[in-house]
């Protein structure tokens, strides 16, 4: 029979309840050994054969198989997108983005398998929402990228399939195993947590933790036209965003990103540009611009989606940077693969759709 519980998620005090009778350091070798990215008893030598086989008859240690990994080459860097078959049969899909000038390795992580938010400017909010991961299933793109980086990994952004702040118990169990000291000991400081703006969750993050960065995906601050673009604004009107995130700021004093995907001709105008000056005033925060990646399908208000053009965007620079603001503009990473920033999903994945808000 295949096992039922899988250890990668768990944490030594977790693997220590599960393992009971053993002793902590045994859930300690044991915890070492997955956080090295050791995914068969066998390999555990300093255990005894007889516990080896003992466990393996017990336990998984992953509960998800790569299904496919597809890669992209630009100037700006490579992007390598994988597919992992959970176990239920669900698919779901993991980034890692290498900066051809800085050499440096980013993992970008799922925690739904689809979306609830259903923004309509990304690919996942269109496939509909199936379920959320359980902490094994997040560890595990992460150990997963991190075998293909060939080892070290630099910043780990949340900013997949799914919207973290509402799969926030499991994020955090899933973080707490990447970040454990007698594990990876991943820096909380170099992992970022992106929302599309669950207010409620920001608060939560900020009182609980784990002290992580956060971006929130902002696309417009023009409460009208983000209504219609992100359906989750409704509940979480600009305001009470703009407050949860100074809450956030002054418990934890880290700046915030705040992330605007720009559509040609549908938030690149003056106006978009003077509320965004305005919203980010009396916060510490930097403005990413993110030109849309092409996601074939997708429109707005009866006309397809399109990517700005380069004078569109100068011109919204232009805008920010007389207001003030400070900014970046994203470079194009695994459009190709469909790894993009908005494109997750475009393998399918098996999601229904189902009624959420
Ligand atoms: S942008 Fe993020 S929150 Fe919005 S639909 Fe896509 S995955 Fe979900």
């Amino acid at each position: 029979m295949p096992p039922e519980l899988f250890l990668s998620g768990l944490s030594p005090e977790e693997l220590l309840d599960v393992l009971s009778p053993l002793p902590a350091f045994r859930a300690n070798q044991i915890f070492k050994w997955i956080s090295g990215g050791v995914s068969s008893f066998d390999d555990m030598t300093d255990l005894s054969l007889s516990l080896r086989r003992e466990l393996s008859g017990r336990f998984g240690i992953y509960s998800s198989t790569v299904d496919g990994r597809f890669g992209d080459a630009s100037d700006s860097g490579n992007a390598e997108k994988i597919s992992l078959r959970l176990r239920d049969g669900a698919m779901v899909e993991a980034v890692l983005l290498s900066d051809g000038f800085s050499g440096r390795k980013t993992a970008c992580l799922s925690t739904q398998a689809g979306c609830p938010a259903g923004c309509v400017f990304c690919k996942t909010g269109s496939l509909g929402f199936l379920r959320n991961l359980d902490s094994s299933e997040i560890v595990e793109q992460f150990f997963y990228l991190k075998a293909i980086a060939g080892g070290g990994i630099d910043n780990i952004v949340v900013m997949g399939m799914g919207e973290p702040l509402l799969n926030l118990g499991e994020l955090r169990r899933a973080l707490r195993v990447i970040t454990h000291k007698k594990g990876l000991n991943f820096s909380k400081r170099r992992i970022t947590v992106s929302t599309c703006g669950i207010a409620e969750g920001i608060r939560d993050l900020a009182d609980k933790g784990p002290g992580v960065r956060l971006a929130l995906s902002l696309c417009t601050a023009r409460e009208d036209l983000r209504l219609r673009l992100m359906p989750l604004a409704r509940q979480n009107p600009l305001p009470r965003l703009k407050d949860a995130l100074s809450y956030h700021q002054k418990k934890n004093g880290q700046r915030i990103t705040l992330e605007a995907v720009l559509l040609g001709n549908v938030n690149t105008t003056r106006e978009d540009a003077a509320a965004l000056v305005s919203f980010v005033r009396g916060l510490d925060a930097v403005v990413n611009l993110i030109p849309w990646n092409p996601v074939e399908g997708l429109s707005f208000e009866g006309k397809p989606l399109r990517e700005p053009g380069e004078k569109e965007i100068k011109d919204f620079e232009k805008n920010l940077e007389n207001g003030g603001v400070k900014f970046t503009r994203r470079r194009r990473k695994g459009g190709e693969v469909g790894g993009a920033c908005g494109q997750l999903g475009s393998l399918g994945g098996g999601a229904k759709k189902e009624e959420f808000l």
